[in-house]
C-alpha cells in the first residue's frame, strides 16, 4: 500500500469537508476522502461533490454532528449537514455474494478501509484520501489515471458478474474521463450481458445519459455499439448515424433526438428507458421536425418552420446545425433572434377577443380562429397588433356573411 501525500495538494479539499473527517478523527474514527473526489482531485478537477468513508457506524455520526439526514442506512450512508452544505458519509463495508446480478446479498460493516476499497468497481475510484496520512491506493489506481485507462479492481468478469451495471458504468467513465478501457474490461463485456439486461432501467438510463451529455459522446456511443450494451438497451438506434453528437450543447433532448432521427414515433421508447417525459416530448418534437423546410425560401416559410418547433427552437437550430443542414437556411437564426410571434399566445388579441368580435360562444372555433389569425401573422408580423387583428376578424365576419 502506498501512503503519500505530496500527490494530492489538500488545500484543495473545501473546509467543510475537512471539518467532518477531523470531527470524526478526533472522536476516535478513521475517516477518508474516498472515490470520484479523490480521482478528480488527483486529474487537477474540481469535484462535483465529496464523499467520506469511515470506520464510524450510520448511529455513531448522528451522534456526533448536529444535523444528519439518514440517506441509506441500511447501505451505510448517513448524510451531514455542516456549514451548511451536505455531505455523505458511509461506513467501511464490503459486500456478501451478489445472487442476482444487482444487490449483494448481504452488507457487512468492519471497520476497514482496504475491504471497502477492494468492494469498488474501478481502480482510479478506489483510491482512498486519508488528511492525515495521505493517498491510499492499494490497486494501482494512481497508474491507471496517469496512462488514463479503466481497469476493474480484481477480475473483469468477476466484478461484472456481480453487479451487471459495471460494464456499463466501465465505458461511462472512459468517455466522460476520455480514457481507455482495459483490453480485459472491454473482453469481459459480452459474457456480463444476461446480468447486464437485469439491471433497472432507471440505473441504465442515469449512466447513458452521463455518456450522452460527455464531450465524446460520439465516441462512447461507439463503444457501447462495439461492447454490444447499445444492442442491449437501446437496439433501436444501433445503426443510427450520431457523428454529430459532440457538436450539440451539452442538453439531453436534442442528443437524444440526433440518435433516434428516423424513427416514427420515439414516445414509447423514451418512456421505456425511463427519460421523463419533458425530455421524451421534446425528442418527439425535434425527431418530428427534424430537419429546415428544404422548400424554404421566404421568411414566411422559416417563421412557419420556427412557429412549428416552438418552444425547442433552439435545441432544433443546433440539431440542424450539428447536422450541417442549417448552411442554406442562416436566415433562420436570424429570424428567430427578432422573436417574431410564433404562437397563438404571442397574438396580440385573446380568445375572449375572438368570441366578442364574431358574436359565438367559447367553442373549438375559437382556437381555430386564433390559429388562421396566427397564419396572417406569420406571414406579416407587423399584422400583429389589436387594431389590425380586430379589422380582420371583422372583415372574415362580413365575408361570411356575405357567401350565406
Ligand atoms: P461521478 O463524479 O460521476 O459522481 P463517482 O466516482 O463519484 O463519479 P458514483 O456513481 O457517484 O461515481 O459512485 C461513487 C463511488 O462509489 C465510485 O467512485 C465507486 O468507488 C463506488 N461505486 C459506485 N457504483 C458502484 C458499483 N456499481 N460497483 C462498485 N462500486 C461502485
Ligand atoms: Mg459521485
Amino acid at each position: 500500500m502506498t501512503a503519500t501525500r505530496s500527490l494530492l495538494n489538500p488545500d484543495l479539499i473545501p473546509t467543510y469537508v475537512r471539518e467532518v473527517a477531523d470531527t470524526l478523527v478526533a472522536a476516535g474514527f478513521r475517516a477518508v476522502l474516498v472515490g470520484g473526489c479523490v480521482r478528480d482531485m488527483l486529474r487537477g478537477e474540481v469535484p462535483a461533490d465529496y464523499d467520506i468513508a469511515s470506520s464510524a457506524l450510520p448511529g455513531d455520526v448522528a451522534n456526533i454532528f448536529r444535523k444528519t439526514v439518514p440517506t441509506g442506512i441500511s447501505h451505510g450512508t448517513i448524510t451531514v449537514i455542516h456549514r451548511g452544505r451536505a455531505l455523505e458519509v458511509t461506513t467501511f463495508r464490503s459486500e456478501g455474494a451478489y445472487l442476482d446480478g444487482r444487490h449483494p446479498s448481504e452488507v457487512t460493516f468492519h471497520g476497514e478501509l482496504q475491504a471497502d476499497l477492494a468492494r469498488r468497481d474501478f481502480t482510479v475510484n478506489a483510491i482512498a484520501f486519508d488528511l492525515a496520512d495521505g493517498i491510499v491506493d492499494p490497486f494501482g489506481g494512481i497508474r491507471d489515471l496517469q496512462e488514463k485507462r479503466i481497469r476493474c479492481v480484481g477480475s473483469a468478469s468477476e466484478r461484472f458478474a456481480e453487479d451487471g451495471l459495471r460494464p456499463l458504468r466501465a465505458v461511462r467513465f472512459a468517455t466522460t474521463l476520455a480514457f481507455e478501457l482495459d483490453p480485459l474490461v472491454m473482453d469481459a463485456i459480452p459474457a456480463s450481458l444476461s446480468v447486464f439486461r437485469k439491471v433497472a432501467m432507471e440505473r441504465i438510463r442515469s449512466e447513458f445519459e452521463k455518456i450522452l451529455l460527455s464531450p465524446s459522446a460520439r465516441e462512447g456511443m461507439g463503444l457501447l455499439k462495439e461492447s454490444g450494451l447499445l444492442g442491449s438497451f437501446f437496439p433501436e438506434v444501433v445503426e443510427a448515424d450520431w457523428s454529430g453528437l459532440d457538436r450539440l450543447p451539452k442538453s439531453l433532448a436534442p442528443r437524444l433526438a440526433m440518435t433516434l432521427l428516423g424513427i416514427a414515433n420515439p414516445a414509447p421508447i423514451c418512456a421505456r428507458l425511463t427519460f421523463p417525459k419533458a425530455v421524451a416530448d421534446s425528442v418527439c418534437a425535434l425527431v418530428r421536425h427534424s430537419g429546415p423546410p428544404t422548400h424554404a425560401s421566404s421568411d414566411a416559410d422559416l417563421r412557419r418552420y420556427l412557429s412549428q418547433i416552438e418552444p425547442a427552437i433552439e435545441d432544433a437550430l443546433a440539431l440542424a446545425e450539428a447536422r450541417g443542414l442549417l448552411g442554406p437556411y442562416g436566415r433562420m437564426r436570424e429570424i428567430a433572434a427578432e422573436r417574431p410571434p410564433l404562437t397563438v399566445a404571442a397574438l396580440a388579441i385573446t380568445g375572449q377577443d375572438v368570441m366578442n368580435a364574431l358574436a359565438i360562444p367559447p367553442s373549438s372555433q375559437v382556437g381555430a380562429t386564433l390559429r388562421k389569425l396566427l397564419e396572417e401573422v406569420l406571414e406579416d408580423p407587423s399584422r400583429n397588433t389589436r387594431g389590425e387583428l380586430l379589422r380582420t376578424l371583422a372583415r372574415w365576419k362580413e365575408e361570411e356573411r356575405v357567401s350565406l
